[in-house]
């Protein structure tokens, strides 16, 4: 059996070169995208296939750091013309974030094709990207036990119908505070999990960046605090490695239950924990299984996490 045949979990979305201004510094060209932080932060828990485009200017130094990962890129292709390309900026307070720019470059035309050991593949997340593009990629499943996906407003806005068509044929659905509101327009969380909960998945989980994350069910709610970071360097990514930590973990997980998807949320935190100390990927790419567990204990004996 070839290693191809092994994928546990793709995750699709974005690959992207980003500029980021925090308060204290800006970088340009910084490798990000939702696709390159969930499929890093997952790859340290399960066998995992990326699925994203980038253009010809990507730099070989980031698909060298993309394989440190161990990522499986065989449903990862390059085209002509530029890469997806993505700027925001950053409040004091690190928690508030504007989008500068969008440019969606070879984004807007890719049509993913799924390679065959991927279209097998039990678990799938839907990273953060336009939702005709998570429905191409849903559509080629051809055994799919668990999916999550993940959104923002940009599409909440834009592409309402196709994102809804998403939200009915999923398990989970991960997404930070203002687009649950966005998306009910109810500013209580819970009634707005519940709402969501109704148009088909089973599990909402809420990210709520340093207040930590709620996972909502029918009938059960769960809250963990965030991991505690006192030196953030740049959020960016946090969302994205949390949930690609989340699928990582559940992963080898039969019979998903709320006790399961709360135990991994753990791991999930810890990982997002990572993202937000450095720009980039650099942070995970400096960590190890050890460490990552190290910081999962803390978190247990912190909290109320077994
Ligand atoms: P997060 O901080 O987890 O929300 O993820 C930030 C990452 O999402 C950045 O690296 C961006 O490149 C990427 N991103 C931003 N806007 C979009 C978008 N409209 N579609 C896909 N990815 C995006």
């Amino acid at each position: 059996m070839n290693k191809e045949n092994k994928i546990k979990l793709v995750c699709v979305g974005s690959v992207a070169l980003d500029t980021i201004a925090t308060p204290k510094e800006k970088h340009n060209d910084v490798l990000g995208g939702s696709a390159s932080f969930a499929s890093a932060a997952a790859s340290f828990f399960t066998n995992t296939g990326m699925v994203g485009t980038v253009g010809t200017d990507f730099p070989e130094e980031y698909l060298n750091l993309l394989k440190h990962f161990n990522i499986n890129l065989n449903g990862f292709k390059k085209a002509e013309g530029k890469t997806f390309r993505w700027s925001g900026i950053y409040e004091e307070n690190m928690n508030e974030r504007h989008t500068l720019s969008t440019d969606l470059n070879v984004f807007a035309d890719f049509s993913p094709e799924l390679p065959s050991a991927y279209r097998k593949s039990p678990f799938l997340f839907l990273a953060n990207i336009g939702p005709e593009l998570q429905l191409k990629v849903l559509d080629q499943m051809e055994d799919l036990a668990f999916c999550g996906a993940d959104t923002m407003d940009l599409w909440i806005d834009s592409a309402r119908d196709k994102l809804e068509e998403v939200i009915s044929k999923i398990n989970l659905l991960i997404v930070n505070d203002a687009e649950v509101k966005k998306l009910t327009g109810n500013s209580n969380l819970i009634k707005a999990s519940k709402e969501i909960i109704k148009k088909g998945p089973e599990y909402i989980i809420v990210k709520k960046g340093e207040h930590g994350s709620m996972l909502v069910s029918n009938d059960k709610i769960y809250i963990l605090p965030a991991y505690p970071v006192e030196n953030v360097i740049d959020p960016t990514g946090a969302g994205d490695a949390f949930a690609g930590g989340l699928l990582g973990n559940l992963a080898y997980k039969k019979n998903i239950t709320a006790e399961h998807i709360f135990s991994a949320m753990g791991a999930a935190t810890i990982m997002s924990s990572y993202a937000i100390q450095s720009f980039g990927l650099n942070s995970l790419q400096q960590t190890n299984i050890k460490a990552i567990n190290d910081r999962l204990t803390h978190l247990k004996d912190i909290t109320s996490l077994s």
